[in-house]
């Protein structure tokens, strides 16, 4: 016998109750971006290598280890995406969206990202997100509010009643963040030999990505080193200051988080995660970016997003009990005559928008009730071989004859 193949280390299949999961979060989420003024927009799946070399920044994780670099036949290097931003920029550029009168440009997204990391719970290789960018000139105060307002009310749809916390941080201009990268670098020097391996070659290479370290010996250096607070211009500390006022106005509670620094390399001013269960990590971070565009051949425009990793808001749903997903039918069509009428209702029915569905002619009858109940299906239609029509109600097992009229006017 052949050797069964299994499906790649950190993938996930989708099939039955999971999959229809994953689709109706896909459906409510977008929704709720186009609520708030979002289009939607898909990207490669790849793209060339040094878009995210250039973007997401040669000293952050992702681009140093995580990449699935594809071995193709041609001279260019090619990388499956490990996130959104970088692309939707791309494409901003190279069709010259920012030409539009109707600025800010408002995209949404939801697929799949890939990053070659270890799997664990709620790390995977292949994932997906969801995500906006709002793009502009100058990405002004409600634009950064209402974006992290758009995160936490999108995990906050999918979640219900879990309490999702937002922290939230200042990474402050090009200039603030040289000074402070040479405070850590300062301060840390010292250290160094102490701490993990990775953290060695961040001082050189980012010294802000030590505070991002997991390593609990690392973090009691960690917790003494200097504030990036301390480092901000006064404008930087003003905006910064005005966003943790406008979220107070609207109700949004929220953690300054000194160490929240993000691990790609393109964020400058505002910050911020979302998390429900801490050990599953961030639920969405995001932040604003102001030279991306210009990094990548644009124009001097401004950028502000986030993104959500769906199969982390699953596990926070299922790590509370609270994933109630049911898949229903309004109508399962029993055809006793074995000539097509079966067909010809469920047609009807659906054009009117109803979920419907029908077992296989070979069915017993005994087996297509099962099969009804399995399927949660509401209400049987039998289309009986003495030519009536019965209709049964699953919840009071009812049955009562119903005329095919009567079915039409349903
Ligand atoms: P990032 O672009 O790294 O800020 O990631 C945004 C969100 O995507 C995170 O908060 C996670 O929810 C999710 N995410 C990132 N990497 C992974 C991964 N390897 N597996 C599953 N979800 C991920």
């Amino acid at each position: 016998m052949s050797e069964i193949i299994k499906k790649p280390r950190g993938t996930v299949d989708y099939f039955y109750d999971d999959a229809s999961v994953l689709i109706s979060i896909k459906n409510k989420l977008l929704s709720l971006a186009e609520r708030y003024g979002f289009s939607f927009c898909t990207v490669p799946t790849f793209e060339e290598s040094r878009l995210f070399h250039r973007s997401v920044g040669e000293s952050s994780d992702i681009v140093r280890k995580e990449t699935f670099d594809l071995i193709n036949k041609g001279d260019r290097s090619y990388t499956l995406r490990p996130e959104f931003t970088a692309s939707i920029n791309r494409a901003v550029i190279e069709n010259k969206f920012f030409s539009s009168p109707s600025l800010p440009l408002k995209f949404s997204y939801f697929d799949k990202a890939f990053r070659y990391e270890r799997p664990q719970t709620g790390r995977y290789r292949e994932f997906h997100q969801f995500g906006v960018e709002i793009i502009d000139e100058k990405i002004d105060l409600s634009s950064q509010v209402e974006t992290l307002l758009l995160a936490i009310d999108a995990c906050k749809m999918i979640l219900g009643d879990i309490e999702v916390k937002a922290k939230i941080n200042f990474l402050g201009s090009v200039t603030s963040r040289d000074n402070y990268k040479k405070a850590l670098y300062s301060f840390f020097a010292d250290k160094i030999q102490y701490m993990c391996e990775d953290c060695k070659r961040r001082l050189e290479t980012n010294p802000l990505r030590i505070l991002d370290c997991k390593v609990d010996e690392d973090r009691k250096f960690i917790q003494d080193a200097p504030k990036i607070t301390d480092y901000l211009t006064e404008e930087d500390r003003e905006e910064f200051d005005q966003i943790k006022k406008l979220l107070l106005k609207l109700n949004v509670s929220f953690q300054v988080d000194d160490n929240l620094v993000r691990g790609l390399d393109y964020y400058t001013g505002f910050v911020f995660e979302l998390y429900s269960d801490e050990k599953l990590g961030a639920l969405a971070g995001g932040g604003k970016y102001s030279s991306l565009m210009k990094e990548l051949g644009g124009p001097e425009f401004e950028g502000i997003g986030f993104s959500i990793g769906i199969e982390r808001l699953i596990l926070s749903l299922i790590g509370k009990g609270s994933l109630d997903y049911k898949k229903s039918l309004d109508y399962f069509v029993i055809d006793l005559r074995k000539n097509g009428d079966g067909l010809i209702i469920a047609k009807k029915l659906r054009d009117k928008g109803y979920k419907v569905s029908l077992p296989s002619f070979s069915r017993s009858m005994k087996g297509a009730i099962k099969m009804a109940d399995r399927e949660n299906a509401k209400n049987v239609i039998i289309v009986d071989s003495d030519m009536t029509y019965k209709l049964k109600d699953m919840s009071t097992r009812e049955q009562k004859d119903i005329t095919f009229e009567e079915i039409l006017g349903l």
